[in-house]
């Protein structure tokens, strides 16, 4: 199934319980603006590569849009604009002044050079410079991208529009970044699911987390997770798996993937797995934190967790969407569970507005208020409704953002 198709299911399902107008859905199902780029670069070997960038943006109803920028060999036009639409919806459940939208480039990071990737990156700058900036699109790292790319994007992005730090968001601490930007997402992954927990009456001391995906967000959420005393019982990357119903080290797996490009391979702390192994793994909370897609109507009758957290943009196949809630299985919805990244963001943004630093603390107590009173509107919406806490938050983001176009008009 195409990641927009099922974006669109989601969509239809809290369209419906909202009762929105058939016009009002093909409005806000429409990107405003989608841009398809050619990107040639000259390699380190002197040979032509020519990679293609893809902005969309799907809305800005609310406020500018925004939206992390993807490197991945299987990016393509429509799995930009399911992720834009997806930005749309989250930057709204977490009610900050942004639309939404997405980007990426159809190439494989671990395959170029740090400076040919400079190279498309400030070479993608050079082709949309003019269709974004702090008051109109705002982009921001994600899979595939980092901090280091985000600063090229500012300064290239400088040379045509001058001192911008606010073009950006995610970039290094010690050039204009936030103190906690990179944490945000994998604490907010952590954070909630402590709430979703609490909620659900279980104990957290002690609970079997399942983790996959040991990036930038994985990492951050099995270190929280691991800090307030869960059991992180398996972790895999894209090629290596490893459980132990004990609870692995999670400190030695930092420790391991720092000290190994980021890597699992060779970790040498438990029992080794497959991948979908490691989805079927014997655990109280399975995060998905890696690519979408992942959980299909195919391997979703063998999650055993009844808890599934979606740290990853869209893992959920809506086919196994359907299976899981059948079997009581809570999923917390990625436009809610992963939004602390996109929020850290906006606190970046504000920040070099008024060119003023914020403190760690400040980064942690406001994200933690505003997740936890997201969780809080959603969770009550779910009940009160009686629909699973997807469909509540797709209502809750997209009822603002219908809500936010009908005030602005679009006469
Ligand atoms: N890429 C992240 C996301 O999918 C963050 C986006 C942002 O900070 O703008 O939410």
């Amino acid at each position: 199934m195409h990641a927009n198709e099922a974006a669109r299911i989601y969509f239809d399902r809290a369209a419906a319980q909202l009762d929105l107008s058939e016009s009002m859905r093909r409005l806000l199902l429409t990107a405003k603006r989608e841009v398809r780029v050619q990107l040639p670069i000259e390699r380190d070997s002197g040979e032509i590569a020519t990679f293609i960038g893809y902005r969309v943006q799907h809305n800005d109803a609310r406020g500018p849009f925004k939206g992390g920028l993807r490197y991945h060999p299987q990016v393509d036009l429509d799995d930009v604009r399911a992720l834009a639409a997806l930005m749309t919806w989250k930057t709204a459940v977490v009610d900050i002044p942004y639309g939404g939208a997405k980007g990426g480039v159809t190439i494989a990071p671990a395959d170029c050079s740090l400076r040919e990737l400079e190279r498309v990156t400030r070479k993608f700058v050079d082709a949309i410079h003019d269709l974004f900036g702090p008051d109109v699109d705002i982009p921001a790292p994600d899979m595939g991208t980092t901090a280091d790319m985000m600063a090229w994007i500012m300064n290239q992005y400088g040379k045509y529009h001058g001192f911008s730090p606010a073009c950006v968001t995610g970039k290094p601490v010690e050039f204009h970044g936030l103190p906690g930007r990179e944490e945000a997402t994998g604490r907010g992954v952590g954070a909630l699911t402590l709430k979703l927990l609490s909620r659900l009456g279980r104990k957290i001391p002690g609970t079997r987390i399942a983790i996959q995906g040991f990036g930038n967000v994985g990492t951050h959420a099995a270190k929280y997770l691991h800090d307030a005393e869960c059991r992180i019982v398996a972790v895999g990357d894209a090629t290596n798996s490893f459980h132990d119903q004990r609870g692995l080290d999670v400190l030695e797996l930092l420790r391991h993937a720092r000290s190994h490009a980021g890597r699992l391979v060779g970790f040498g702390g438990g029992e080794a797995i497959t991948g979908s192994e490691l989805l079927a793994a014997d655990c109280d909370v399975l995060i998905p934190a890696a690519l979408g897609g992942v959980i299909t109507g195919t391997n979703a009758a063998a999650i055993r967790a009844p808890i599934v957290v979606e740290a990853a943009n869209a893992p959920i196949e809506p086919a196994a969407d359907d299976l899981l809630a059948a079997r009581g299985v809570v999923v917390l919805p990625d436009i809610l569970a992963n939004a602390g990244g996109v929020t850290a963001s906006w606190f970046e943004w504000v920040q070099n507005r008024q060119h003023y630093q914020w403190s760690l603390d400040r980064v942690r107590g406001e994200l933690d208020r505003i997740l936890g009173q997201a969780f809080e509107q959603v969770w009550q919406l779910s009940a009160s409704r009686q629909v699973p806490l997807r469909t509540a938050a797709y209502m809750l983001g997209v009822g603002r953002v219908a809500r936010a176009t009908v005030l602005g008009g679009v006469t």
